[in-house]
C-alpha cells in the first residue's frame, strides 16, 4: 500500500504544510496532537523508517525521534528503501 493509499485519510491532509514540517527549534506540539488520533498513524510511521525520512512530523515522531528509530530499522529491514 503506498502513501497515496492512506495519506488523504490521515489527520494532517488539510494542516498547513509548515505544521507538519517545522523548521529545526520550531514547536511541534500542534502536529503531534493530529497524530494522537490519527487513523493511519502505523503505515505513516513506517513509511517515514523505511525511507529513513529525516524531515517533518511522520507517525507521531518528530526528526530527533526518528533518528535511532531508522538507525534500528535499517538492521531490522535491510531492504528498506535508501539500504
Ligand atoms: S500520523 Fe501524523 S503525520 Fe502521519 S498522516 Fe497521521 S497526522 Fe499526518
Amino acid at each position: 500500500m503506498s502513501a497515496a493509499d492512506w495519506l488523504p485519510e490521515g489527520n494532517c491532509a488539510d494542516a498547513e504544510p509548515d505544521v507538519m514540517f517545522p523548521e529545526p527549534r520550531e514547536p511541534v506540539e500542534d502536529a503531534l496532537k493530529l497524530c494522537a488520533s490519527c487513523p493511519v498513524r502505523t503505515p505513516c510511521l513506517v513509511r517515514a523508517l523505511e525511507a529513513r525520512d529525516r524531515h517533518g512530523i511522520w507517525g507521531a515522531t518528530a526528526p530527533r525521534e526518528r533518528r535511532a528509530m531508522i538507525e534500528a530499522w535499517k538492521d531490522i529491514n535491510p531492504l528498506a528503501v535508501g539500504a
